[in-house]
């Protein structure tokens, strides 16, 4: 076997695809542009590097459990006054979850909130940190049924273990007392411990009803706002955006 073929085996069983496959490319460049011997290695492991990184930030995303995938950049703000677009991407630099910090995003169904946060989310997933995306009453259930089971402490560890937590839409459904308290449970524990993403439709002095517990409810609320940022949106769906569009036609057709 060719001393090439060897070591193109010796970096397929290191599992160095990315030298493997540019292995000749780059031989080729660097007789042609008598490039050194680091040189060439320094490209190559800067390449492996890059795709390495890529990978695991696509996997975290999968595990991420987005509902989609839209970053910033796709966000209308112009669309949106009431949110101060450079807050937004203060946020996206995720300094907030080194300080283990939250986020609550406030208002009514449409505005963006599952958008923003899931744009933050990625941002997260793609810089090295773990995310988990899940819908409140997903959570809830999860947690109830664990506690029925008897296995309620792994089941916290579990939701423990993300540096990024999303918790879409609390207040869409009510609450039962059992649900309250376990989502306390797992509220108090990341308390400090790492960052919580909110999204919520309801202002927080009907949290009370939400929860059926208003004692636990103003537990839960104290523990996320303590280190938060919250954002409150006040402007009109997004989905509804083109049928004002028609109905402004429509008027101007009269
Ligand atoms: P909410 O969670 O507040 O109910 P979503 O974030 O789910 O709203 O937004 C509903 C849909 O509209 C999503 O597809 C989202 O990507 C889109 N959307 C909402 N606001 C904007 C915006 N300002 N710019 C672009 N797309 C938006
Ligand atoms: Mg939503």
């Amino acid at each position: 076997m060719s001393l090439y073929n060897q070591v193109l085996n010796n970096l397929s069983d290191l599992k160095l695809e990315q030298s493997k496959l540019f292995l000749g490319e780059y031989l080729e460049e660097a007789s042609k542009k008598q490039l050194s011997y680091l040189e060439v290695l320094k490209e190559l492991t800067d390449r492996e590097l890059k795709h390495k990184k890529l990978r695991s930030a696509k996997m975290r995303i999968k595990v991420g459990n987005f509902p989609f995938e839209k970053g910033l950049n796709d966000f209308d703000f112009d669309y949106q006054p009431s949110i101060n677009k450079k807050e937004i991407y203060e946020l996206s630099t995720l300094s907030f979850i080194e300080l283990k910090k939250n986020i609550l995003f406030l208002g009514s169904p449409g505005v963006g909130k599952t958008h923003l946060a899931v744009a933050v989310g990625i941002a997260a997933a793609d810089n090295k940190y773990n995310v988990y995306f899940i819908h409140a009453h997903n959570l809830i259930s999860d947690l109830v049924l664990a506690h029925n089971e008897n296995r309620l402490e792994s089941r916290l560890k579990h939701f423990s273990k993300y540096k990024l937590l999303i918790i879409d839409e609390i207040g869409y459904l009510p609450i039962d007392n059992v649900g309250s308290n376990l989502f306390f449970q797992l509220i108090a524990r990341r308390y400090e411990k790492s960052s919580t993403i909110v999204t919520t439709n309801q202002p927080f002095s009907r949290w009370g009803e939400v929860f059926d517990n208003p004692v636990v409810a103003s537990a839960i609320l104290d523990r996320l706002l303590h280190h938060s940022h919250v954002i409150n949106i006040t402007g009109r769906s997004y989905r509804v955006k083109d049928k004002f569009v028609e109905i402004d036609k429509n008027k101007m057709q009269l």
